[in-house]
């Protein structure tokens, strides 16, 4: 039986060992994506087929196995993060914007919610908050991590420019 995902806007991810930041760029633009390092094949393989996911993989092997199995797999060929994201874009044909209503925790994969300063004051150094007026916190309890769009985000902003173009 093949259960290949038909093309959505939307697909979910799960990513091989190697892959953790092509896992946590795919998060930050608003994918679910499962990332954990102590996966092995057949649980990648098993996960990738049975929740419909788009294996993510360095590994030949496993990218025939997967899709010999009827999951839908991406042989990550490039070690650089942009041409990385921009064959899953090219694949999958879908754009990697980044919408900060749909990101998630590039940690722990959960969604993320948009805060006040005063909801992370005493959670953040008193400098990054006098300065930032943007901050995000992790709905995950278990993680409870404070962003906001800092320095890196120059870092951001160029790759997703190289992206789309
Ligand atoms: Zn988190």
């Amino acid at each position: 039986m093949s259960r290949k995902a038909s093309p959505s806007s939307s697909p979910s991810f799960v990513a091989d060992s190697m892959l953790g930041d092509v896992a946590r760029w795919l998060r930050l633009l608003g994918f679910d994506c499962l990332y954990n390092s102590s996966l092995h094949d057949d649980q990648l393989l098993e996960i990738a087929w049975s929740q419909c996911r788009v294996l993510l993989t360095r590994d030949k092997d496993l990218h025939r196995r997967a899709l010999a199995r009827g999951a839908v797999s991406i042989l990550v060929n490039s070690t650089d993060i942009t041409q990385a994201l921009k064959q899953i874009s090219e694949e999958l044909q879908i754009l990697l914007l980044f919408d900060e209503r749909r990101s998630r925790c590039p940690s722990c994969n959960a969604p993320l919610k948009m805060v006040s300063r005063e909801e992370v004051a005493g959670r953040v150094p008193e400098g990054i908050l006098s300065r930032y007026s943007k901050f995000w916190v992790c709905t995950n309890p278990k993680c409870g991590k404070v962003y906001w769009i800092g320095s890196h985000w120059r870092t951001i902003r160029r790759v997703l420019s190289n992206l789309n173009t």
